[in-house]
């Protein structure tokens, strides 16, 4: 049931009462069950299928079906890309759809967030390099461990630092900082990039959702990581936000409590 209450007021202004609206959204919720499911149940059929047709392109590519013409391997290039963009799509889709029937987050343990932090930005670093963008660090010698999924807090920085330095310009930092606020492990991850304007700020966690304009409309992406990030956070008790100015860059702020309810 969800539920809406405001007060009624009188004339006078003094509250005299309250309203209070229910609706029932078992139905709502049994149709995201099934979609869920779903998409699950396709995404499932269609990795094997998948997995098979990327290898026998590999068998080509490598000649061991016969030389290839210059033609032919573009071509055939091409296609290996598409499908690589197919094979993320998918896992990514099944990822969301175990998050979102709550599959996730059951194996937790003491995370601690330094380490995903230092070893991420490390990793991260050379995509960076690439495009002359500096990834620093800014954290505490020590952090109070978040009770959480290890590669579910990975997929998440993951996620925020490779959008920062994809959304980019070259020649520009992204700063990852980590500090303890109350009871909370707060994550940023800012970057000097393109930015996002108001409009699409809105829509950038729902599934799908790419935004077009003319500096990132070439990026290629799947509109699925945010939202991906968003579920995880929610999973485990934590909360996501974003700031951001067109041409300045973004800031991706993510809240985690130190000990999960
Ligand atoms: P993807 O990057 O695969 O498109 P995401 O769900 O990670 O999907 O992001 C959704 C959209 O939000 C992106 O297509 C991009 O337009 C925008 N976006 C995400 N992160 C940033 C960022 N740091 N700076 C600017 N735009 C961003």
């Amino acid at each position: 049931v969800r539920a809406k209450c405001a007060p009624f007021r009188g004339r006078d202004g003094s509250t005299i009462g309250t309203i209070t609206v229910l609706n029932d959204i078992t139905a709502l919720k049994e149709f995201d069950r099934i979609r869920s499911d779903f998409v699950s149940m396709v995404c499932h059929e269609v990795r094997s299928p998948m997995n098979s047709m990327m290898m026998q392109i590999k068998v080509l590519l490598d000649g061991l079906a016969g030389e290839l013409t210059d033609k032919q391997r573009e071509i055939l290039g091409r296609v290996s890309e598409k499908m690589s963009g197919l094979t993320t799509m998918v896992s990514e889709l099944l990822d969301l759809s175990r998050l979102e029937s709550g599959l996730i987050a059951n194996e937790k343990s003491a995370v601690k967030m330094n380490e995903i932090l230092r070893e991420q930005v490390s990793f991260h670093a050379e995509n960076g390099r690439r495009k002359n963008i500096t990834i620093e660090l800014r954290q505490p010698e020590s952090l109070p461990p978040v009770l959480a999924n290890q590669r579910n807090m990975e997929e998440v920085i993951t996620n925020l630092v490779t959008n920062a330095i994809k959304y980019s310009p070259e020649n520009t930092t992204v700063t990852v900082t980590a500090t303890v606020e109350n009871e909370y492990v707060r994550l940023s991850v800012q970057d000097q990039g393109y930015g996002i304007g108001a409009d699409d700020l809105k829509r950038i966690f729902d599934r799908f959702y790419r935004v077009n304009d003319q500096n990132t409309r070439t990026i290629v992406g799947t509109g699925l990581g945010l939202a991906i990030v968003k579920s995880i956070v929610e999973a485990h008790h934590g909360s996501i936000k974003v700031s951001s100015t067109p041409g300045s860059g973004s800031t991706f702020t993510v809240l985690l409590p130190l000990v999960s309810i």
